[in-house]
């Protein structure tokens, strides 16, 4: 009982350390003298009053005095004390496993599903069917410059997951009182990110910082005892007496398991095929698609923080809603401030965009994707799998809008139905070959209308976000899983026992930071379940 946690402190963007500690004494009304020290726990931007922005603090610190005295005195909902969560690695249970737990799947989910199985001492196997994150980096960026994709290694396939050339934000909605966000963020710095991603209240590791961690979180697990294989992907599952008893890999080599975590992500579409035609309990869901689209950087931090802004403040974001005529959800997905639009297909003659930075986060530009959620109605196909072919022929359609470049169209040109003759003052920032085509007659009717009238909703927020040459490129329809993978609360799918459908793909977790903790969620299960293997 020796931290105090003080909310609430406001001070210049240019802000010193001692400026903190003058402010917390202030706030407890004690001498800085008296504080011996002091954590930021969150940090917020308020730009409320343009330009005069004023960072937002919380901290905790130990003092030289009587805490419990200052706490009867300050009877303030903003100097409370400090409680930390740390969390509590899982009790095992008694069950016997008699072989190493095997993990399809080496993004986020099974990265941390794996490290947690590594800690509490399971040497897990991960089994992953893109190349290691450098061989991939070579891959991804040779794709970017010659079009020739790698279906099994690529911006979606390979270490580290979807996430890896991402953005890199690490906010989540998931509520968390176990501790698990922590153990992530806290993860991820031991493995090379920035301290500040544990208290800034919108966390940004960057593509470059993210190929480091991933490499890192796999040296320690293999350092623990574990393992991960490259270019190995689960091409089938072995059952005996009703429930799992092999993986099969590349569709030869048959892996003895009793337990196999699904941390697949949303784009193993051959994957999700062999789970329908297993009888997997899937159900076919709702997500979002649409267009990435672009605007000067500066714009977006003109309109965010006012003209003459403190230089120092970082890119400028902005998460957009509105609510369209036709009754649907219109809203910004994934904005990366100063990033890049990246072509991240993992299909042959099918074309996805997606988007990323730096942890500079200094490109020219701001993107983000404006969609729509569409739901199994809008699926032409039905079945399980209706919303995969959905996507699949929406990315078919930029393919060829694009002839196999990332198809790209001025705003006014997409309100025009035509596909425009040359750019204006914003430049296209583009991972990977692109062209100026005619996308709104691509897509189907209603997804263009909602479109456009999303963007001329959001001018109202951003001024200038409906500016003619604004950037359309497309087509962004990877923003969540097509699929719900069933399971229980035992966490095993419901067909198959011993398998553990997890992360993204199965359709728990939206986001690098919550399909870690859903991986940990698994390993938990796991743990809580079974006695570690005695021998490999
Ligand atoms: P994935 O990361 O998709 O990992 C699944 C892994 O399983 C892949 O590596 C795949 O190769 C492997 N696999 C698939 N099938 C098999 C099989 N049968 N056998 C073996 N291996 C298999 N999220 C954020 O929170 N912040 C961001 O800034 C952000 N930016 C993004 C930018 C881009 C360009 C992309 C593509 C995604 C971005 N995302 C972002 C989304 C984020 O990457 C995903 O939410 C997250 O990676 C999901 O984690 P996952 O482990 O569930 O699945």
């Amino acid at each position: 009982m020796n931290k105090i946690r003080i909310s609430q402190i406001k001070l210049p963007v240019a802000y010193t350390e001692q400026d903190l500690k003058k402010a917390a004494a202030r706030a407890l009304r004690i001498p800085v003298a008296q504080i011996t020290s002091l954590t930021v726990c969150r940090r917020s931007i308020d730009a409320r009053k343009k330009p005069d922005i004023r960072y937002i603090f919380t901290v905790d610190v130990t003092v030289s005095a009587d805490v419990r005295a200052l706490l009867k005195k300050h009877r303030s909902a903003d100097i409370s004390q400090a409680e930390e969560v740390p969390y509590q690695y899982p009790v095992p249970g008694s069950e016997t496993l008699t072989q190493r737990p095997v993990i399809a799947g080496c993004g986020p989910a099974g990265l941390f599903c794996g490290l947690l199985l590594a800690r509490c001492g399971y040497r897990p196997l991960i089994l992953e069917r893109g190349e290691d994150v450098d061989a991939r980096t070579a891959t991804v960026e040779a794709f970017w410059k010659t079009g020739t994709l790698k279906e099994q290694s690529n911006v979606q396939f390979g270490e580290g997951g979807a996430g890896t050339f991402s953005d890199g934000k690490l906010n989540t909605m998931v509520k968390d009182h176990a501790g698990r966000n922590r153990f992530v963020l806290e993860t991820f710095v031991k493995a090379g990110a920035s301290p500040d991603i544990l208290y800034v209240n919108k966390p940004h590791i960057g593509t470059d910082v993210l190929r480091t961690v991933v490499k890192n979180i796999r040296r320690e697990i293999e350092s623990l005892g574990g393992e991960v294989r490259f270019g190995q992907q689960v091409t089938d599952f072995a059952v005996k007496n009703g429930r799992l008893s092999a993986v099969i890999v590349n569709g030869t080599e048959e892996l003895e398991c009793s337990v196999c975590v699904l941390a697949i992500g949303h784009s193993a579409r051959d994957t999700f095929a062999l789970l329908e035609k297993k009888q997997i309990p899937m159900l076919a869901k709702a997500f979002a698609v649409g267009l990435r689209i672009e605007h000067p950087q500066e714009m977006i931090n003109l309109s965010q923080y006012g003209q003459g802004y403190p230089q120092q403040l970082p890119a400028a974001d902005y998460k957009l809603t509105g609510r369209l005529k036709n009754g649907r959800g219109v809203y910004s997905f994934c904005m990366c401030p100063g990033g890049y639009v990246v072509n991240a297909s993992s299909e042959k003659e099918a074309l996805a965009v997606n988007g990323m930075s730096y942890r500079a986060r200094d490109g020219r530009n701001a993107n983000s994707a404006i969609v729509v959620t569409v739901t199994p109605e809008d699926y032409p196909e039905k079945g399980v799998l209706g919303g995969v072919q959905f996507q699949r022929s929406l990315e078919r359609m930029a393919y060829r809008a694009g002839g196999g470049s990332v198809p790209v169209q001025l705003f006014e040109d997409f309100c025009a139905h035509r596909a425009g003759s040359g750019f204006g003052d914003v430049l296209p920032s583009i991972k990977g070959a692109y062209s100026l085509a005619n996308l709104r007659d691509s897509l189907p009717g209603f997804l263009g209308d909602s479109l456009e009238e999303g963007v001329r909703l959001f001018d109202s927020k951003i001024r200038g976000f409906a500016r003619g040459d604004a950037l359309f490129s497309g087509v962004e329809s990877r923003t969540s899983s097509p699929v719900r993978i069933l399971r229980g609360d035992d966490f095993t799918s419901p067909g198959l026992p011993g398998l553990y459908p997890c992360g993204e793909g199965a359709g728990y977790a939206g986001g690098i930071t919550s399909a870690a903790m859903d991986g940990m969620k698994c390993a938990e299960a796991i743990i809580q379940k079974y006695r570690r293997a005695a021998t490999s």
